[in-house]
């Protein structure tokens, strides 16, 4: 018996009883943004696996306006500040360790402004900033998103299973 998965059944059933009134989305985790959307323009797909020049995209872009808030996908700790770009500090981010229920999850958010301190304990729908617009680095043409990365035991993985469910991607 896998003790990731047990965590991820308990975490599922919790999140559909907690939040079946103002659920917007039926996954393991908590939504960050309401509402949810993934990106698609043509400047590239916010799939996880999308083509990214040579590389392939590693999180789930997600279409938010700037300022909006953006709130903790799981339980856990405010580990630290992530800078997307070491040479372009103006775009920002934090990263979140999984804790109680979430243990085991990584889940790092970029292009957000975080106000939430480090070392903070969250939980799950917990503010922790607002959305910046990281389409003013690049082109109007592409649609400003926040940027989720979910790591669970130090693997990467697809975050639209977590967050979507079995529900149509929307
Ligand atoms: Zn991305």
């Amino acid at each position: 018996m896998n003790p990731i998965v047990a965590i991820l059944i308990v975490g599922g059933v919790i999140f559909v009883v907690n939040q079946a009134a103002a659920a917007v989305t039926m996954g393991a985790l908590s939504p960050p943004l309401n509402p949810m959307i993934i990106r698609d323009d043509s400047q590239g797909s916010g799939y996880f696996g999308a083509p990214r020049g040579s590389r392939t995209h590693q999180g789930l872009d997600l279409v938010c306006a700037k300022g909006q808030p953006v709130h903790s996908p799981i339980d856990g700790t405010l580990n630290r500040y992530a800078s997307p770009y070491a040479d372009d500090l103006r775009w920002k981010g934090c990263e979140i360790t999984g804790t109680g229920r979430d243990l085991g999850y990584t889940i790092k958010l970029f292009y957000m402004d975080p106000q939430a301190l480090v070392g903070t304990a969250v939980n799950r729908g917990e503010q922790l900033g607002n959305c910046q617009a990281i389409s003013e680095k690049y082109t109007p043409a592409m649609t400003n998103h926040l940027h989720v990365e979910v790591r669970r035991g130090g693997q990467l993985m697809d975050p639209a299973p977590l967050f979507f469910g079995n529900q149509p991607l929307a």
